[in-house]
């Protein structure tokens, strides 16, 4: 899957992404291309932001700058691509969507904003004719999109088939199941005087399934009443 980045900021790229796992099968089973808004600016200050009308502090990206980035992104697929722009207002980033995303195996264009963000039209009619979805990363403001980004590249990669070294770890992790997952020990041991729980000492995987099974629930309706409610909604 080809994934495209739209960023004033192309040096970031592939940064985090190029490490591990990811890093490992970037060029292999993904292939990234990172676009510089500034190539489709049209004067020679190379400017991609104006004041906004209105006045008030910061600057914008400007429609049509922007428009042409999208535009030519678009045209690296010849099938149609997830488009996403990342913004504080989208909806809030969460393994469903993830799943959503990464089963569109063309790919995805993710366009990051900077300063206070992008002109509405430009937004606006990239959801009307494409289909454009605006994802949030939380409920905070970060300073640029590229981070959020990686976020959303990280998370859908985690379901590219070939990617993670044991596809078992995919089907086992937080949220598959709706559950945080139980907790994890490796060796020695005994560290800091308390000991691993015997049952994950026991080779019986039966035993160990169930007691990481109920560690899940426990620690999901302690620390995420949310989810557990979401869980127990859905079975009623
Ligand atoms: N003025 C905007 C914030 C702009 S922050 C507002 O109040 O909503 C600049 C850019 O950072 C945004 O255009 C967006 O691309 C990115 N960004 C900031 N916070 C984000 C978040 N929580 N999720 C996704 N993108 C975010």
């Amino acid at each position: 899957m080809l994934i495209t980045v739209i960023t004033i900021f192309p040096e970031m790229f592939p940064g985090a992404l190029a490490y591990s796992l990811p890093g490992k099968a970037l060029g292999k089973l993904w292939d990234l291309r990172v676009i510089n808004i500034r190539d489709f600016a049209q004067d020679r200050h190379k400017t991609v932001d104006d004041t906004p009308y209105g006045g008030g502090a910061g600057m914008v990206m400007k429609p049509d700058v922007i428009d042409k980035a999208l535009r030519y992104a678009l045209s690296l697929y010849t099938d149609k691509p997830e488009i996403v722009y990342m913004t504080p207002r989208g909806q809030l980033f969460k393994h469903k969507i993830a799943r959503q995303i990464a089963t569109n195996t063309s790919g995805m264009i993710l366009l990051c904003g900077r300063y206070e963000g992008v002109d509405q039209r430009v937004i606006d009619h990239w959801k009307d004719t494409q289909n454009m979805r605006e994802i949030s990363i939380g409920d905070y403001v970060v300073f640029g999109g590229e981070i959020p980004a990686m976020i959303v590249i990280e998370a859908c990669l985690r379901f590219c088939p070939g990617i993670m070294s044991n596809e078992n770890s995919v089907i086992d992790e937080s949220f598959t199941n709706g559950l945080l997952e139980y907790p994890q020990y490796t060796r020695p041991s005994v560290w800091n005087n308390v000991a691993v729980p015997d049952v994950l000492l026991s080779g019986n995987h039966r035993d160990i399934d169930s007691w990481r099974f109920e560690a899940a629930q426990r620690i999901t309706k302690t620390i995420r009443p949310d989810l557990w409610k979401q869980i127990t909604d859905n079975e009623l």
